[in-house]
Formats: C-alpha cells, structure tokens, sequence
C-alpha cells in the first residue's frame, strides 16, 4: 500500500488553530512513532475495522491508517473536523469521522454490526464510563474484538490488579473475568502536548470465554456489595445479598476474609453459586 507523506501533527494543529481544551480532556500525542507503536498494539489491523473515540487532530488516527485499518473516528470537537477530513483525504474510502459524544452513541449499530477493534485516547471520566460498558452485560463474546484504551496509570494498575494488590476492586474484577488484560505501555507524562499532571498506561484487553452459569448481573451485584465495604469481612459486607453467606461456606471461602483478598475465580464462583 502506498503510504502518502503528511505534515507534522503539530502543523496540522497550529494551520487549524486546534489549542488544546481543558474542558474536552485534550492532551495531544505528536511523536509519530510512539503512535505508531500503539497502533501496533493489537496486531496487524490492515483490512481490519478500528473504532477511535476522541482522534483530536488525528495523530493515532494517522497511524491506524497507515497500518491499513478501515477506522470509524467519534469526536466530539467539531474544531477538529476539517483536520479530520483533510486527513480522510489522503486516504480514501479508509475513514469515517462522526461528530458526536461517544458515550451517546451505540457503537455496535456505528460499526454496522460487524466485529472491530477499539483504540482511543480519551479523558479519563469518559475513558472510564466507555471502559465499563464495554465489559458489561448478559451477551458475550462482545463484537469488539480488543480494546487498546489510554489511562491514569492508577486507572491501567486498577483494571490489571490482583487479590491482594491495593489496587484491587471492582475494576479488575470487571475486566478479568470473562476478558484478559495486560498493561500494554507506560506513557511518560511529557508525551502530551501539553503534559497532563499525571503519568499514563496503555491497557490491552481481549475477550475470553465466559464462564458457563453465572449472571453477570448477579456478579456486578457481588462485588460492588463487597468492595463497598473493602476493608469489612465478607460476612458482614456480603450480608444483604440474599444467599451469599451460603455460598461461601458451601465453597470454603472464609467469611472473615475481606473483598480484597477474594481471587476473580472465586468471585466467579460464589456468583454461578448464586445465579
Ligand atoms: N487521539 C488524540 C491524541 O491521541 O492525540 C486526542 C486525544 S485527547 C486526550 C481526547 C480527545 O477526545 C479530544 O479530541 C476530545 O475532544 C475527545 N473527546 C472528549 N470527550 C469525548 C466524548 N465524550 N466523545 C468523543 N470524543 C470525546
């Protein structure tokens, strides 16, 4: 494939008069092998259907293009728009841009209900609502087929914790139990333009098999009972849900023990007990 020459990010930034808004979470990356490197984080995506939440003046959009993906762009600037197009130009039939809040919008109908993968480099409350709707609900395997999200790296070490880790709650439990995720890259602040307060990380999830016999309603309404009370027994935190004290001891899972030592694997359990 031939790819075409472009100017420098931060030309396209300054000729469209793109300063960055506090208020939309915009920290630019600019380095285009960085981008390139991140866009290499799912494998090859040449032919391959991308959704990216939130291109900006299209630096990791640049890259997914040029490794040959076919990309949907979410972006709720409309500042960014013609750099957005002016980019779709130099690669034609390769990008659609949609003008609009990702967090309205259904992604599954967006991506014409054919499998795809998600990058994106979003502001952290966003990034996280997205995050936790991705993992949610009773159909599984999703239609994403990976997702290659930037974090607060305190964000990155929450959803890839392990019982004991102080990092450890909800988040991991979300992401580990029917999904693998790995903490794909440490962004160092200074690679934003401009540098956010705090340090990044890249995580990279990709589904796994479900579980057989357990609702993952029933398993949201476990842990978020336990971890509501992290520091309490489960005996006590698990108290209002009806049948859990049961569970525990009908699977020797001490009810002293507190929410943060319990593995995903027994959370798994107590909940297929339960569902
Ligand atoms: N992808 C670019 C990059 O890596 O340089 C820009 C990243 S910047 C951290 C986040 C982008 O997400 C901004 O362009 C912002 O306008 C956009 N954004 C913020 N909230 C959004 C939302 N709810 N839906 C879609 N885009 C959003």
């Amino acid at each position: 494939m031939l790819v075409p020459d472009l100017p420098p990010i931060r030309d396209v930034i300054q000729r469209h008069n793109l300063a960055a808004s506090k208020a939309l979470g915009q920290n630019f990356l600019l380095d285009e092998q960085l981008l390139a490197r991140i866009a290499a984080l799912p494998g090859s995506l040449a032919g391959q259907q991308v959704l990216e939440v939130g291109p900006g003046p299209g630096g990791l959009t640049r890259a997914l293009l040029r490794a040959g993906a076919r990309v949907t762009a979410i972006e709720m600037d409309r500042r960014c728009l013609p750099a957005l197009a002016e980019l779709g130009e130099s690669f034609p039939g390769q990008l659609t841009v949609i003008e609009g809040d990702a967090l309205k919008i259904d992604h599954n109908t967006l991506m014409t209900g054919a499998p795809f993968h998600v990058l994106s480099n979003l502001p952290y409350n966003v990034g996280t609502a997205l995050f936790v709707r991705w993992l949610s609900g009773e159909s599984w395997p999703p239609l994403w087929q990976s997702l290659t999200l930037m974090f607060q790296r305190e964000v990155a070490d929450r959803i890839v914790a392990a019982a004991g880790d102080d990092a450890y709650g909800r988040l991991a439990v979300l992401a580990q139990w029917r999904a693998e995720a790995r903490l794909a890259m440490k962004v160092h602040r200074s690679a934003f333009t401009p540098p956010p307060k705090v340090m990044s990380a890249i995580v990279h999830v990709t589904p796994a098999a479900m579980p057989e016999g357990v609702s993952a309603r029933m398993l949201e309404r476990l842990t978020e009972a336990a971890f509501g009370q992290r520091r309490k027994m489960l005996r006590q935190s698990l108290k209002g849900v009806p049948g859990a004290l049961e569970a525990l001891a009908a699977l020797g899972i001490d009810e002293t023990r507190r929410a943060e030592t319990v593995s995903v694997a027994e959370f798994v359990s107590v909940a297929k007990a339960l569902s």
